[in-house]
């Protein structure tokens, strides 16, 4: 059956009234014409969605991209302050190392062979980077490349890092202090100071001399340190309380043995103030100066110092202020 060609006719006067205006549109185009303003509508309104979706999304974009940028040139700056501490730290490490030398050189140790820190190369920062935060600079200072770089065996001077100069700064000082720790031990057990804490003056040396008894050459061991009974007498040097005796010829005493062969003896004491296997700190007190024993003649204090054995000159041993040239003995 063909489609009935439906039409919609309008009709008007026109102006003058004259005469009739007919106008035929098949309704077939009229249908067309209404739905082509309706997707035009319809396109407008989507495209207007999208548009405005588009601004926001472009909006949010660019913000995003605000902020790393700045994120960007905060680690710069953190970069550079980092890089500048580093710097920092490298110069005092250089200082720390030369003290460290200066000190060796003083106690007569041999140079570490750890001595030198590296020089930079001009160019080259510590970090390995140049505040860049470019690909290759991030790529330096990446963890895994340091470590592996300073593991390497040393040869290369760049190639020792400031983290492995400062370890092996740390071993040297710490070696360094044991051995000034041992020599410190060895110099507390030396009998260094006078053995008699208050005014006093030596009234018989070390050595041959008339005895003031007989008249006779004999040989006196000790020092003969005459002061007022009751002068505190005291330890000359670390050590452990010996022997306490109350020997007939010199009287009450003690001695102290210091370790490394080097003993003291203290006699003529009116009073004894420690006892046997005590443990004694240099300048303790030991006693009190006296006259007894027979071989005293006033109150005084018979000091002597035993090496090996052996009876020494107590004066070698005395850091004398008033005797320029006097020096500590060394075994
Ligand atoms: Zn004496």
């Amino acid at each position: 059956m063909p489609q009935e060609r439906r039409t919609l006719t309008v009709t008007w006067q026109d102006a003058e009234g004259t005469g009739l205006n007919r106008l035929t549109v098949r309704l077939r185009w009229l249908q067309i014409g209404a739905g082509a303003v309706l997707a035009a509508l319809l396109g407008t309104v989507v495209l207007g969605a999208v548009a405005q979706r588009l601004q926001r999304e472009s909006a949010a974009l660019y913000t995003r991209q605000r902020a790393v940028e700045s994120e960007r040139n905060q680690l710069a700056r953190q970069l550079d302050e980092a890089q500048a501490e580093m710097e920092q730290a490298r110069d005092s490490l250089v200082q720390v190392r030369t003290e460290e030398a200066k000190i060796r050189s003083w106690l007569g140790l041999e140079a570490s062979p750890r001595e030198e820190l590296p020089p930079v190369p001009p160019g080259e920062d510590i970090a390995g980077g140049k505040g860049s935060l470019g690909d290759e600079g991030l790529e330096a200072v990446s963890p895994g490349a340091r470590s592996a770089e300073a593991e390497e065996p040393s040869g290369l001077p760049s190639d020792l890092g400031l983290v492995a100069a400062s370890r092996s700064l740390a071993a040297d000082l710490a070696d360094l202090a044991v051995y000034v720790e041992k020599q410190k031990e060895g110099w507390d057990a030396i009998p260094a100071i006078s053995p008699v804490d208050g005014e006093h003056w030596v009234s018989s040396a070390f050595g041959w001399r008339a005895s003031p008894f007989t008249g006779a050459r004999e040989f006196h061991n000790g020092l003969d340190m005459a002061g007022r009974k009751g002068t505190p007498v005291v330890a000359a040097a670390n050590g452990r309380v010996d022997q306490v005796f109350d020997d007939s010829a010199l009287g009450q005493g003690l001695s102290i043995d210091h370790g490394n062969g080097i003993r003291t003896i203290y006699g003529h004491l009116e009073k004894v103030l420690v006892r046997s296997g005590e443990r004694l700190s240099r300048g303790e007190p030991v006693g009190l100066m006296g006259s007894t024993g027979s071989r005293s003649t006033g109150p005084h204090l018979h000091y002597a110092v035993k090496v090996d054995g052996q009876y020494v000159n107590p004066r070698n041993y005395l850091l004398d202020r008033t005797q320029p040239g006097t020096a500590v003995a060394r075994k």
